[in-house]
């Protein structure tokens, strides 16, 4: 990025994006200095060249800006030191979405940007709306959040469409953030540590759609859907989605079907049903969103439905890892709390369910008006005692402990129901920590697990 070229600028946070952001302002031409306050970043990034030196040390008045990595505290609980340096100097605060957004506008302020935001559904429809821009034979850049960071992709052309995810953190350092598509998922109380209260995480959320030529908004919950009014007010235009609700303009999900609701009329216009990656209300409300911003971007809707059936959905979401007859198993774990895990036992009618890990707080008792979908609980990790109690005397249950016990439990057990169609589910309503390092691994474990079965030879991909 060559924002601020020949200019010096300071950089705090050398993790993946940090460390990007800094090789990025080093090849655009600016003087950075970085640090961190873990010495083993500190030190790889030294091994690599950078200007690496304590912030307290610099002279604060010949920086132009601050620029932060994602994560970094900026508000909440405290701002982080290299924060509060920044303000006393009157130096901007700023992350890499940010200079993404200044670096398109000098360079090609007409490549499409697609960014998307929500409490969930951010990483999946980012990467549904990358396919469907692919596709259609679009030159596409996706990254953000999920996967590479912003300053790591091929830089703004003209026709390269960028599908970027953004979490609150990046949207609070985008000051500029001027999306062509901006899309709000859906709003509920989480990441309320870093940002205090959820009318201060909603009113950043709110900045992104606001701040778009054309504003997505999901209109499921009713935070959102305020939000959609006020834009709308502002003359901004809105295109409302939904998974969960029938609309009289905008698009959403209806039993396996996309709407479109526009000038009183209603059209059938992409099925969903038979999609693998894209079942459940959750998936309808991500597609509507996908199918939207598309619209948004001029694309025909007849081009756009048939790209659908071939989106292969994402590791650890609801992820079919294989079918042997009857049975699915299903690697959803992504799911590290109960309102996830709620998404999957949604999507399916037989379960046999995999779940425990490190329990968050409220455990498992949301679930309850799934409980008589469930076949049997297979509980595992820390969280198995105190789910048993839950479940005790409403679901039959077993203690597997492993997750490699469980997938064998739950194989065994499954044989013998007459279903036809059965649910072998992982989806934990935990973290992993207990047993895993993160939820990858445990999902991989899973996979490896199923792999490992007798009868795995007609597993898929
Ligand atoms: P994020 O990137 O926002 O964390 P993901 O697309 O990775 O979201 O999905 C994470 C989990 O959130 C999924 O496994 C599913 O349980 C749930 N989820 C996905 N999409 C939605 C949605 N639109 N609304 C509510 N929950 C969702």
């Amino acid at each position: 990025v060559t924002t601020f070229e020949n200019v010096n600028v300071a950089l705090f946070g050398l993790g993946g994006s940090g460390l990007a952001t800094a090789r990025a302002l080093k090849l655009g031409g600016a003087n950075v200095v970085c640090f961190d306050d873990n010495e083993d970043r500190v030190e790889q990034a030294a091994g690599e060249g950078l200007d690496t030196r304590d912030l307290r040390e610099l002279d604060w008045s010949g920086i132009a800006a601050l620029v932060l990595a994602p994560g970094v505290p900026l508000t909440h609980p405290v701002p982080h030191w290299s924060v509060d340096l920044a303000r006393e100097a009157g130096v901007e605060i700023v992350g890499d979405v940010e200079l993404f957004c200044r670096e398109r506008r000098k360079i090609c302020p007409d490549a499409p940007l697609i960014a998307i935001t929500g409490t969930n559904g951010k990483s999946t429809t980012t990467a549904l709306i990358g396919h469907l821009l692919r596709e259609l034979g679009l030159d596409v850049q996706v990254g953000g959040n999920i996967g590479t960071p912003v300053l790591e992709l091929e830089p703004p052309q003209p026709g390269r469409h960028y599908v970027i995810e953004c979490s609150s953190y990046q949207i609070d350092l985008s000051p500029t953030l001027d999306p062509t598509v901006g899309l709000l998922m859906n709003l509920s109380p989480d990441h309320l540590d870093r940002h205090g209260t959820i009318e201060n995480y909603a009113a950043i959320k709110e900045r992104l759609v606001a701040g778009a030529k054309v504003a997505v908004v999901g209109v499921d919950d009713q935070m959102s859907s305020s939000i959609a009014d006020r834009l709308e007010l502002a003359r901004k235009p809105v295109c409302r989605i939904a998974g969960e609700h029938e609309l009289t303009s905008g698009i959403y999900a209806r039993h396996g079907r996309l709407i479109e609701a526009r000038d009183g009329s209603q059209s059938e216009v992409a099925l969903l049903g038979g999609i693998d990656s894209l079942r459940g209300d959750h998936n309808g409300q991500n597609a509507a969103a996908a199918f939207a911003a598309l619209r948004a971007l001029e694309i025909p809707a007849g081009r756009i439905a048939a790209a659908f059936t071939s989106f292969p959905g994402l590791h650890h979401r609801m992820e079919v890892v294989a079918k042997q007859g009857r049975v699915l198993f299903i690697n959803d774990s992504k799911a590290t709390n109960a309102d996830a895990a709620a998404r999957a036992l949604a999507s399916f009618e037989r379960i046999y369910w995999i779940a425990g890990g490190r329990a968050k707080a409220g455990g498992i008792s949301s679930l309850d008006e799934y409980f008589p979908k469930i076949a049997k609980t297979f509980l595992i990790g820390e969280a198995a005692e105190d789910f048993a109690g839950t479940l005790e005397g409403r679901v039959p249950y077993k203690i597997s402990g492993t997750l490699q016990q469980a997938v064998a439990d739950a194989t065994c057990e499954a044989a013998e129901d007459g279903a036809e169609e059965i649910a072998i589910l992982l989806s934990p309503a935990c973290a992993s920590f207990d047993q895993y390092r993160n939820f990858e691994l445990r999902g991989a474990a899973f996979v490896d697990a199923v792999r490992a079965l007798p009868d795995a030879g007609n597993t898929q991909e």
